[in-house]
């Protein structure tokens, strides 16, 4: 029995300081990703006028950047059926899915759902002498829509976007 604890127990005195180190390591990792991750999401957001005069293209910075809008039936999504991701045009974070993409009708690409509720903000937007609800990326602020509470279930919510806001990533396999 002794000749068993002896060496167990040096195994034991060598392991120990490599968790340590390997827990050091995965501490460290964890705050400098969420770090970086802050820091992008901050540079976003101070990314001046002219700055992005000169990223997007005039129509995407109309949209996007001064809360224009697309004429209904003229952007390259609203009929648009192949499945894959829609980013944000300007920043490029991912927000719907073309799961939750139908049919409403109105000329718009529509979505009942983004792929995750952290990515769009809602705000009050009372121009125009309307109330509605207005759609921004959550990491550049850029103006991507509205939302309205006629859409379909499960949510009944229709986010009325403007394809120019948007970037069509393909899904990988999927036929066009
Ligand atoms: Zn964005």
């Amino acid at each position: 029995m002794k000749d068993i604890s002896i060496p167990s127990a040096n195994l034991r005195t060598t392991l120990q300081p490599m968790r340590k180190t390997a827990f050091y390591i995965s501490v460290l990792t964890l705050a400098y990703t969420s770090a970086c991750s802050q820091i992008q999401n901050q540079d976003f957001k101070k990314i001046s006028d002219a700055e992005w005069k000169k990223k997007l293209t005039p129509t995407q910075y109309h949209i996007l950047r001064e809360k224009g809008t697309e004429r209904a039936f003229t952007g390259k999504y609203y009929a648009h059926h192949e499945k894959g991701t829609y980013t944000c045009a300007a920043c490029k974070q991912e927000l719907f899915s073309s799961d939750t993409k139908f049919e409403s009708g109105s000329g718009w690409p529509s979505f009942f759902k983004p792929t995750d509720q952290k990515s769009v903000k809602v705000v009050p937007d009372r121009s125009y002498g309307m109330i509605r609800e207005e759609v921004v990326c959550s990491r550049c602020g850029g103006h991507l829509g509205h939302v309205f509470n006629d859409g379909p279930a499960p949510t009944g919510l229709r986010y009325c976007l403007n394809s120019e806001a948007l970037l069509f990533v393909k899904e990988k396999n999927s036929k066009p």
